[in-house]
């Protein structure tokens, strides 16, 4: 089965109900490559808003989910209230909430599972440091993720990887197509050796980290590479440009 392509924007922290209006408008009006499932993920006090404006068969995306029902958690949204408001994915375990949240491997995986059984598919999110790079220690770093969610999910079907080197993400510092490459097909031959062979062919792996219109399609040949998680670029007019990097 070929994998559909998937590009998800990451606004992270940024935006004002003006400029996200803006880039809905820019979507919706867009000429977007009918091959592509594109996902946004605005902060979440924005995610009606834009799931209200937002046409073009794009979905959206939370950057976060609790792993509780709902109940007595203090700043937290459950899996229901992202069902509740037609909000149907959720970003889990970006390195930004990895490092600045402390959120563990095990916490990532546990949101994980909760959200994929309530019907909220996720874009979980592995990475490894530039010192865990530097000391070769990337796929073991990556690995590690990979064991912790494997451990608490039973199907695969609702999740999409990312890969996100963290030394590339923000930084301007693209990963190369051949570190992403190997990257990507290590993850895939895990896949094959600890889940199924046919959860390693079907699950999309994206590459993301200083991603733009420019250097998007290269990336977009390598075999294991199924799209993109993109965060800067997702904000501007080039964000339409990745998502049709195979154009
Ligand atoms: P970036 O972020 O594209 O701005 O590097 C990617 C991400 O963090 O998802």
């Amino acid at each position: 089965m070929a994998r559909k392509f998937f590009v998800g924007g990451n606004f992270k922290m940024n935006g004002t109900i003006e400029s996200i209006k803006s880039i809905v408008k820019n979507l919706n009006e867009a000429q977007i490559d009918p091959n592509v499932e594109v996902v946004i993920a605005p902060p979440a006090l924005y995610l009606l808003l834009v799931r209200e404006h937002l046409s073009n068969g794009i979905e959206v995306a939370a950057q976060n989910v609790f792993d509780k029902p709902n109940g007595a958690f203090t700043g937290e949204i459950s899996v229901s209230q992202l069902k509740d408001s037609g909000i149907n994915w959720t970003i889990l375990g970006h390195s930004e909430r990895r490092t600045i949240l402390n959120e563990s491997d095990e916490v990532v995986a546990s949101k994980t599972k909760v959200a994929t059984e309530g019907g909220v598919s996720v874009i979980w999110c592995c990475g490894e440091s530039l010192e865990e790079r530097e000391s070769g220690n990337t796929i073991s770093v990556i690995e590690k993720q990979l064991s912790a969610v494997s451990a608490k999910i039973g199907n695969w079907k609702n999740v999409v990887i990312a890969y996100e080197p963290i030394w590339a993400i923000g930084t301007g510092k693209v990963a190369s197509v051949q570190q992403a490459q190997e990257v990507h097909a290590a993850i895939r031959k895990w896949l094959k050796a600890n889940v199924s062979e046919q959860v390693s062919a079907e699950t999309r792996i994206l590459y993301g980290g200083s991603v733009n219109g420019k250097n998007c399609k290269e990336l977009a040949k390598e075999e294991d590479i199924d799209g993109f998680l993109v965060g800067g670029a997702s904000l501007k007019p080039e964000f339409v440009d990745i998502i049709n990097s195979n154009l």
